[in-house]
Formats: C-alpha cells, sequence, structure tokens
C-alpha cells in the first residue's frame, strides 16, 4: 500500500514527493504518462550531445530565497541572466523595450528622462484598462505596440491583443534605462547539470518509486494508495464534465547546426515575420562548449499538449466550476499549473508544492478552502 500516488513528475509532482518521503517518511509512488521524469522542464542531450530543452527554454528565476535554498540541495548553479532580442524591422532590438530599444529603431539619441517624455508624448492612455492592448498602448503608445507586442501576442496566442486579459502583457515591464535583462529577480541560474539531473536527485529516496509511460487512468484501480496528489488537467480528471478548458499549446522543432553560434542571445523573438514566434540557442542557457548548435524553433498551435491557460473571463468561469468539484473530492489534493488552470513559472509551482505540503504536515484535509492554489 502506498501513502500516496503522485500524478505527473514535474514540479509540482516531484518536490511534492521528495517532501513526503523524507520528512515523513511516507511510501510514494510517482507516475508520468510521459517517458521521463521533469515535466515541461524536462532537458536531455540530443545527437550531437548538447544539452537541450525537450518543451522550450525553461529559465529559472526567483524572488524567494526559500524556494532557491530548497532547490539548491539537489543542484548546483550556473549564473545565468537572460537576455532576448526581437527581430523588429530588420533590426534585432532588446526586449523588454528600453532606452536601447528607442534609440535603435527611431535613429534617436534620447536620455533616460527623455524616453520617458517620449513614451508620455506616444502613450494613448484608456478610460479602464481591461484588455492587453490597453496595458501597452496606455504605456508606449500605437507603434511600439503594433511593432513589438500586437503580431506577437496574434501569433502566440491566435488572437488579438485587445480580446485578451490585461494580465497577459501586464507582466511585461517597460524601462527606461539601459537594462535590457528580460527578469528582474534576486536569483537568476540554470542548474549546472540541468534540469533532468535534478529532478532524478530530488526522486532518489528508497520510499519513492517511479513509473512513466502510465497514465493514472490506467493505475488508479490497480495500485493500492491511500491518497493522491494530482498534478495533471483538472478538467481531465472529471472526464471534461462541464466541457474542456482551454489551452494554447506549441509545436517544438528542434534543429543543430554545424556551426558553433547561431545568434547573440538565448532567444530571438519575432513579432513581425516568420511563423514561429522565437528560437533559442541553449549554449548561451548552458554554457556548454561544442563545435556545433542547437536551436529550438516554437510554432504556436491550437490543439495538442496543454501549454498556457487561455486566459479570458469565461475560460476563469469554467475553472471555477472544476475548482468547485476538486474541494468537494477527499484525499486529493489539486497541485501545479494544469490542476489549478494557471499559468506559474517554475519557482511558484515549487512555493505551491512546498505550501500544499505545509498543509499536509498541519493535517489538513484537501478539501479545505484554499488547499488547492496554496502559496502559488
Ligand atoms: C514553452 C514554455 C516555456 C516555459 N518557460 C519557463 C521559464 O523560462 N521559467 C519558468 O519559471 N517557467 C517556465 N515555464 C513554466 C513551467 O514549465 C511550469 O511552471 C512547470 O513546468 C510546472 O510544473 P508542473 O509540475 O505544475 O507541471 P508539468 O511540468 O506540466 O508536469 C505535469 C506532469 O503531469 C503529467 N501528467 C498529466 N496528466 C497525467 C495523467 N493523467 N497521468 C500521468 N501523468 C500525467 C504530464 O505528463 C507532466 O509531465 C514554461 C512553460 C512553457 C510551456
Amino acid at each position: 500500500m502506498f501513502d500516496w500516488l503522485i500524478v505527473g513528475a514535474g514540479f509540482a509532482g516531484s518536490t511534492l514527493a521528495e517532501r513526503l518521503a523524507k520528512v515523513r517518511g511516507d511510501r510514494v509512488l510517482v507516475i508520468d504518462k510521459r517517458p521521463h521524469i521533469g515535466g515541461n522542464a524536462y532537458d536531455r542531450h540530443d545527437e550531437a550531445g548538447l544539452l537541450i530543452h525537450q518543451y522550450g527554454p525553461h529559465i529559472f528565476h526567483t524572488n524567494s530565497q526559500a524556494i532557491f535554498d530548497h532547490l539548491s540541495q539537489f543542484t548546483q548553479w550556473r549564473f545565468y541572466e537572460h537576455r532576448v532580442l526581437a527581430m523588429v524591422d530588420g533590426q534585432l532590438l532588446p526586449i523588454p523595450i528600453n532606452l536601447d530599444t528607442v534609440n535603435g529603431l527611431y535613429g534617436l539619441s534620447l536620455t533616460e528622462d527623455q524616453v520617458e517624455d517620449f513614451f508620455a508624448s506616444r502613450a494613448e492612455p484608456a478610460a479602464e484598462v481591461r484588455t492587453s492592448e490597453d496595458v501597452v498602448v496606455g504605456r508606449v503608445g500605437r507603434d511600439l505596440y503594433e511593432k513589438f507586442f500586437r503580431g506577437y501576442t496574434r501569433k502566440q496566442w491566435g488572437l488579438d491583443p485587445s480580446q485578451l486579459d490585461k494580465s497577459v502583457t501586464a507582466r511585461v515591464p517597460v524601462r527606461t534605462n539601459r537594462d535590457d535583462r528580460y527578469f528582474g529577480d534576486t536569483f537568476q541560474f540554470m542548474p549546472l547539470h540541468g534540469y533532468t539531473r535534478m529532478f532524478e536527485r530530488m526522486l532518489d529516496h528508497p520510499n519513492i518509486k517511479v513509473m512513466t509511460q502510465t497514465s493514472y487512468q490506467e493505475i488508479r484501480d490497480l495500485v493500492p494508495h491511500r491518497r493522491v496528489i494530482y498534478t495533471g488537467p483538472v478538467d481531465e480528471f472529471f472526464d471534461f464534465r462541464f466541457g474542456k478548458l482551454p489551452y494554447r499549446s506549441l509545436e517544438f522543432k528542434h534543429v543543430t547546426l554545424d556551426q558553433e553560434w547561431f545568434q547573440k542571445v538565448a532567444v530571438v523573438n519575432y513579432p513581425q515575420t516568420e511563423d514561429y514566434t522565437r528560437v533559442t540557442e541553449y549554449k548561451h542557457l548552458t554554457g556548454q562548449s561544442h563545435p556545433k548548435t542547437s536551436l529550438t524553433y516554437e510554432y504556436p498551435r491550437a490543439s495538442g499538449d496543454p501549454y498556457y491557460p487561455i486566459p479570458m473571463p469565461k475560460n476563469a468561469e469554467l475553472y471555477k466550476q472544476y475548482e468547485a468539484l476538486a474541494r468537494a473530492t477527499p484525499d486529493v489534493w489539486f497541485v501545479g499549473r494544469l490542476a489549478t488552470y494557471r499559468y506559474y513559472n517554475m519557482d511558484q509551482v515549487v512555493g505551491q508544492a512546498l505550501a500544499t505540503f505545509q498543509r499536509i504536515q498541519a493535517g489538513e484535509p484537501a478539501t479545505r478552502e484554499g488547499a488547492m492554489a496554496a502559496g502559488g
């Protein structure tokens, strides 16, 4: 008899498996329907021996000392600050938009003070900020919005920014200085030997058994277990009773080139041209030395694996129905990005899992109000 059946070996499932086995001495079975652990953060060496991320670039960043310290038990780190360029009007320019973006695009030589006035003179504030378009046009004006955001958003989501909730672009900062880092977090690192190695160390405990290529549906009635931690899609758990929760998917095209470098930074965005949204060159992230280089092209898709919950009010309403069902389901804890239908970064999922562990330790039932999205 297992104390826990944990569905999904990503950050949510693996973080909880480790805590439950190590701190409580519980017996844990972790399953994943994919042929590997690590969930979407899974990385692997390709045929050329280059470390690549199977499901697109994953850059670790957090402001939480506690989360950083927790993960540091399972990996050493490589200092890495993420930088992204966007191909706009034939030029490679920093994104998030900063002083160099504006000067480069318009052939100007503004100072920090002047660029704030520049944004103010172009901005068209909306009476009520509701959509992603309102956020960006209200801050930097229509031209920068069209060039950097509109096309990218339409590709990424298959929707115009005017149809998307303001939260989608609210997280993209605009800077008046020359800071070209993509994230402003205190801790910005990559796991030195990759994510998969880190997950292997997390799950390496005599009380943890891992089965990949195993789905919840095929095993739930076969393996005796007391309680469940479910990190898969919440609508699937309930057999899509109220309909499918909408997701945006991606297709990843991985290529290796017989040249040492392809682009100046890890990620180049294509907001105006091309079918793909961005190209990632992994050696910038991993620091690996190799005569060849591996890249991933990302093509947004309407169907396929669920990657991004689509942030629209009607989808949030549908999720609420599932959330109510989940709260009424005893002995099943719903944790992680798919089970709580939220776009979470890796550190947020670890935080959510650690908070869930605290509630389990405190003896709280899975059905308690707030138990699902704890800490996220
Ligand atoms: C393209 C992309 C880029 C990203 N980049 C970043 C980044 O740079 N930085 C960052 O912090 N975050 C990033 N993220 C977010 C990051 O991937 C998530 O925060 C993290 O993977 C969530 O972990 P999780 O355990 O909740 O889910 P997942 O990693 O998705 O793990 C869930 C697992 O459950 C398994 N599963 C589902 N249903 C079943 C079932 N019925 N039976 C058995 N197994 C099942 C799945 O196979 C999956 O492996 C990115 C996400 C995407 C899509």
